[in-house]
């Protein structure tokens, strides 16, 4: 019997997330600077008599066990493009918050991908495997590859770039998911609201902060915190206006920086180090304006497989 394979994937947090205007297609063009922390989900793939997905985690109830989720699609199109009989248990072993803006649902398909690959001897190379991921959602590509990178496109054009230290995050947890369609939604509607207008006609084109970069690369933590940007934030705080009071929180707190993670509602809060995310965390936490406070840092690896 085939031995079951696991593959450890991490969450990201946008750093900046530029959000061009609405395409003729529904998508927008995006400058989308990524960066992977160390919160992670596990994907094993068993061999089994037929497609199965079970999800284990605080977050469970709320992630669809059927061929919806994700991490199934995944196996789906990997056995599609090999002619292999899609036969595999997936286990999701979930400790990134659902729908939460930090990619959980992304991370999970390139675990099952990387998994099932291996599983299935399938012998998929990097571009395949990178290919096979943009199919199936933006930020699926970035969940394989990790570190940080900058997403053109839709998010699934990506350039790696160089960090030169560990930046210390802590993530307040909220009750309940945001719509990611949902979100954009709005952002669209407020543009217009303003009476910017919301069409690529009206929205500059998003290009990534030479500021911003340039802190990843510096690795200073003060830098990177005055350049962060989330255009989805307005949005997020419309449709979810407790999220300020976390925001708030976290800056009393001491976080250099607090941010909407992505579409949210996960709120993100940049600190100096270890001990200041620490005091970031407890401060969050007295706070009572979220469900679950994490801390993690950034970058951290991609996709893995684990050895057994
Ligand atoms: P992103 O940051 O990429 O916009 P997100 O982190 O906000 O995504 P996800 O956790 O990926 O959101 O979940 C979005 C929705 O996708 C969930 O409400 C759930 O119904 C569905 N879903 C499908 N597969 C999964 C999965 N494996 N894990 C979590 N959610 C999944």
């Amino acid at each position: 019997m085939t031995r079951p394979v696991t593959a450890r994937v991490p969450a990201k947090v946008n750093v900046q997330l530029a959000v061009g205007g609405l395409r003729p297609d529904g998508f927008h063009d995006l400058a989308n600077v990524f960066l992977a922390v160390g919160l992670y989900d596990e994907v094993t793939a068993t061999p089994a008599d037929s497609l199965r997905i079970t999800v284990s985690g605080a977050d469970a109830d709320q992630v669809p066990p059927d061929r919806t989720n994700l991490a199934a699609r995944a196996a789906l199109a990997l056995a599609g493009r090999h002619g292999v009989d899609p036969a595999v248990h997936l286990h999701i072993a979930k400790d990134i918050p659902v729908a939460g803006g930090m990619a959980g649902g992304s991370a999970d398909a390139a675990g099952a991908l990387l998994a099932c690959d291996a599983l299935w001897g399938t012998g998929s190379s990097r571009e395949e495997l990178l290919a096979l991921c943009a199919e199936l959602g933006s930020d699926v590509p970035f969940s394989l590859v990790g570190g940080a990178a900058l997403g053109r496109g839709r998010g699934e054009l990506l350039d790696p770039l160089a960090t030169g230290a560990a930046f210390h995050w802590v993530f307040a947890v909220a009750d309940g998911g945001l719509s990611t369609p949902a979100v954009y939604r709005e952002c669209d509607r407020l543009r217009e609201a303003s009476g910017t207008g919301a069409t690529v006609e009206d929205i500059a084109d998003p290009e990534p902060s030479p500021a911003l970069l340039e802190a990843l690369r510096t690795g200073d933590p003060a830098a990177l915190a005055a350049a962060v940007t989330n255009d989805l934030q307005p949005a997020a705080l419309s449709l979810r206006p407790s999220l300020a009071e976390t925001l708030r929180a976290g800056a009393d707190a001491g976080a250099l920086a607090s941010l909407v993670s992505g579409s949210g509602p996960t709120c993100a809060f940049l600190a100096k180090d270890t001990e200041a995310a620490e005091a970031v965390a407890a401060g969050l936490a007295a706070s009572g304006t979220c469900r679950a406070v994490r801390t993690a840092s950034g970058p951290a690896p991609g996709a893995t497989v684990l050895a057994d």
